[in-house]
């Protein structure tokens, strides 16, 4: 058999080391280029160095990463800056990470002729959307510079793809959640928040009223469409990656249960989020098998 070379950017991170997990358990051998900020080790440990290969490095500084993408076959281009207070206080450290990192990511891939390229995308540019669920035609409105910077990574990776003939595809992510979320950070996600406050048997904190909706995809299928895509003959295309199902935060929190404290709103905080997922379910014939109840049941087991 050929073994399959991949390279995951971001690889030691929450959705990037559950996605070597995939890949690795369907026989590929995985490059995994990572700087480590949020990235850890133990997300890859249980991996033997047979399978995967971890490079310590910053996509976003000039330092030459063409080598490692010698006789890959699928880049899967997770590596980036991921809250929005954050970016907000510091643009400028999330346009050099963001987008000049998937610049460079991009380059490397076109120079070494990779099979299929994947962008993890995020449906943040939508803002606070006109139609729920929203589809990938939705008018663009980037309410931060987390959001204007993934954006713009995504309009290099599919301009890319127009000018250069480039095997791209970008996938919008909703909200992901599942093993390994980050549980630290002060504007944590709010599943790690609700994670950690409930082992802790704290209050579960909510944003606002907690009216507030979003569409919560679990890691495991968002890593099977992911494959799924880089097998297809796809490319240059856009595609949300969600569930297709909206959740209020109250209804989070009543699942998993216990007191509630409200806090104030974020900037920049949608009051609704959910996907139109027509496009990629008909392109792919995929379609997300665990529903909420079942994800957080499985988070809070573990
Ligand atoms: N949220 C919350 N409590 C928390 C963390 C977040 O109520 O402890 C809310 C947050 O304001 C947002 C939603 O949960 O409305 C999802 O937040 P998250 O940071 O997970 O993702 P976002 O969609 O904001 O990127």
């Amino acid at each position: 058999m050929k073994i399959i070379k991949s390279i995951v950017t971001g690889g030691a991170g929450f959705i990037g080391s559950n996605l070597v997990d995939r890949l690795v358990k369907e026989g590929h051998k995985v490059i995994v280029l990572d700087n480590f900020v949020s990235g850890k080790k133990k997300n890859l440990s249980h991996h033997s160095k047979d399978n995967i290969k971890i490079i310590r490095l910053d996509i976003s500084n000039n330092q030459k990463i063409d080598k490692y993408f010698k006789g890959v076959k699928y880049v899967f281009h997770l590596a980036g800056l991921a809250e929005i207070v954050p970016s907000i206080k510091n643009p400028k450290k999330y346009f050099i990470n963001n987008v000049l990192g998937t610049l460079n990511v991009l380059e490397a891939a076109k120079k070494m002729r990779v099979k299929k390229f994947i962008y993890a995308a995020s449906s943040s540019c939508y803002g606070s959307p006109k139609k729920i669920p929203t589809s990938e035609t939705e008018r663009i409105d980037t309410k931060h510079p987390y959001a204007f910077t993934k954006f713009l990574g995504e309009e290099a990776v599919i301009n890319y793809a127009k000018f250069f003939k480039m095997p791209n595809i970008s996938c919008r992510f909703f909200n992901v959640y599942g093993p390994r979320l980050n549980t630290t950070g002060q504007y944590g996600a709010v599943f790690s928040n609700f994670l950690t406050q409930k082992k802790k048997k704290r209050s579960l904190t909510i944003v606002g009223n907690g009216k507030q909706t979003r569409d919560f995809i679990h890691v495991e299928d968002l890593t099977s469409a992911f494959i799924k895509l880089a097998r297809s003959n796809l490319k240059n295309k856009i595609y949300n990656l969600g569930s297709g199902k909206e959740t209020s935060i109250n209804k989070i929190a009543d699942i998993i249960g216990g007191k509630k404290i409200f806090i104030p709103k974020r900037p920049g905080d949608p009051n609704r989020s959910c996907a139109n997922i027509s496009k990629i379910k008909k392109d792919i014939k995929w379609k997300p098998k665990i529903s909420i109840i079942e994800g957080i049941e499985r988070l809070f087991q573990s």
